[in-house]
């Protein structure tokens, strides 16, 4: 049975190249029908910040990401926090310990600093770790007192040099790097008896019973010192399979999209709204700047993923379907917002119009319009094609719930003409007549029939229509306007308008 995870550390809001990994943990399982696990993994105090875990949740399922196991989820393999799980890892230390796979280390920040200072590009590793306070310079007579007297340690793992370590990766094949280059990661920190990242995650990886990682490509220089993890801890059989994503680039290319990037470039990079809870500072977010949750999984899916045509609208379920690691790019996906836009304006036409009107109604109860619903729908049903967003409606339709009170002096220089008055009066008689009046096109016949008979000018008369009604020169059609307010409203504004 096919389990993935998704493994955030709640260390501030998650970034929408977060969410991508979640969305693709997500297809991955379904279209397998396996599980999709939530697991947070807070074992670095220092960088833990309330709120951040919730948020999480919300942000996820806000997009429709559900999770089968985990955190606020329960199941059976909890508890899924990892700091919940502290008791459980060290049995694990000491089997790498014991087996002479890993080593304690005495070593201060300031001893560690005055080797860097010492040597260029220090790295703790078989080339050092003999010049340094550990137990295999030390022994283990005095590693024993030490660590009796109190002295704080960390365990590191011991790496052998010259071993070329293969790392089979679904999306990037099989990536061979050498141990000389790795480091002896810190496993483990007797300062609060927690394991780092490295252990915590392979330890609770094999388990919860994993069967595939798929996770951002900053992790794959960690998956040799994984793979070795695995391997010392004599797991290797049941060892996941791994898939790093492409990372995600700023819209020119140039380089990773970072979370401080967001409202510099002018778009959220985070799916949900966000205050720092230490600065205070507000980021922008998806959810909150007006796009539909199925837009951003739709566009998000393709940044670092295609269905091999150029099916470009996808629900969830065809995604679940059409989903597929090999299609997943190897290089890095560039974050074109403008694209995110007009994702939007599709799922927007996908709406029907009672949704996307229950969408607006509070806004317009906001500025204290009460109108009746079925207006709304009709307002709706003739501005969608022009937005990209719900909340652009407003400023394109507002004079659908307000008459004008002023006109805009440039459109009255430029569209008001001398003999104006004396037409729309004229208009004024023509419309009064006409019976069904709510319906645009039989209105439309009938006005440009009357313009044609007396030889107007069709785009004059047209133009102080416009700005009798709506007060400025913008709009949808004139009869799709004169339809949805009604032959008394259109009456009304026209009146006042000659006066
Ligand atoms: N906790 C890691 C993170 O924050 C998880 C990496 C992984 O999936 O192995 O991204």
């Amino acid at each position: 049975r096919v389990r993935v995870r998704f493994a955030p550390s709640p260390t501030g809001a998650l970034h929408i190249g977060g969410v991508r990994t979640a969305l693709y943990n997500y297809l991955f399982a379904k279209q397998h029908g396996g599980d999709m696990v939530l697991r947070i993994e807070d074992t670095d105090s220092h960088r833990f910040v309330p709120g951040a875990e919730a948020y999480i949740i919300e942000a996820l399922e806000w997009l429709g990401i559900h999770f089968d196991e985990g955190v606020s989820y329960g199941g059976k393999y909890a508890p899924y926090r990892q700091s919940e799980r502290k008791d459980l890892y060290r049995k694990y230390v000491d089997r790498l310990l014991e087996a002479g796979k890993a080593y304690i280390a005495f070593d201060t920040p300031e001893e560690l600093e005055a080797k860097r200072k010492e040597i260029p590009n220090f790295q703790y590793d078989a080339s050092t770790r003999l010049q340094m306070r550990n137990s295999l310079t030390l022994g283990d007579e005095e590693t024993k007192r030490l660590i009796g007297e109190g002295e704080q340690y960390v365990v590191r793992i011991k790496i052998e040099p010259g071993e070329d370590i293969l790392v089979n990766d679904l999306i990037r094949g099989e990536v061979v790097i050498n141990s000389t280059i790795l480091d002896d990661k810190v496993l483990y920190k007797s300062a609060d008896n927690l394991p780092t990242y490295h252990l915590a995650n392979i330890v609770d990886d094999h388990l919860m019973e994993i069967t595939h990682v798929i996770r951002g490509e900053e992790w794959l220089p960690s998956a040799p010192l994984h793979v070795l993890l695995y391997r010392s801890l004599g797991w290797e059989d049941t060892m996941p399979r791994f898939a790093h994503l492409p990372l995600l680039l700023k819209p020119d290319g140039n380089g990773k999209l970072s979370k401080r990037d967001g409202d510099r470039l002018g778009f959220p990079v985070f799916p949900l709204e966000w205050k720092d809870p230490k600065t205070g500072d507000i980021s922008s977010g998806y959810r909150e700047s007006g796009y539909l949750p199925e837009a951003v999984v739709n566009f998000l899916a393709l940044l670092g993923w295609n269905p091999g045509n150029d099916q470009e609208i996808m629900s969830m379920d065809e995604l679940v379907k059409l989903f597929s690691l090999d299609r997943c790019s190897r290089s890095g996906a560039k974050f074109d917002y403008e694209k995110g836009k007009w994702f939007n304006h599709k799922y927007i036409q996908l709406k029907s119009n009672e949704e996307l009107a229950d969408l607006f109604i509070p806004e317009l109860k906001a500025k204290g319009i009460d109108t009746d619903r079925e207006k709304v729908v009709k307002v709706v049903a003739v501005m969608k094609s022009r937005i990209n967003f719900v909340k652009e409606l407003w400023d394109q339709s507002y004079f659908f719930f307000v008459a004008p009170t002023s006109y805009d002096e440039k459109t009255v220089k430029k569209r008001w003409k001398e003999d104006s008055a004396l037409l729309l009066t004229e208009l004024t008689g023509i419309l009064n007549e006409i019976e069904d009046f709510e319906n645009a096109e039989t209105a439309e016949i009938i006005v440009k029939e009357w313009i044609e008979n007396k030889g107007y000018h069709l785009g004059n008369i047209m133009n102080a229509f416009r700005l009798a009604l709506v007060g400025e020169s913008k709009g949808p059609q004139m009869f799709d306007i004169t339809s949805i307010l009604g032959k008394e409203e259109t009456l009304k504004r026209l009146s006042k308008a000659i006066e």
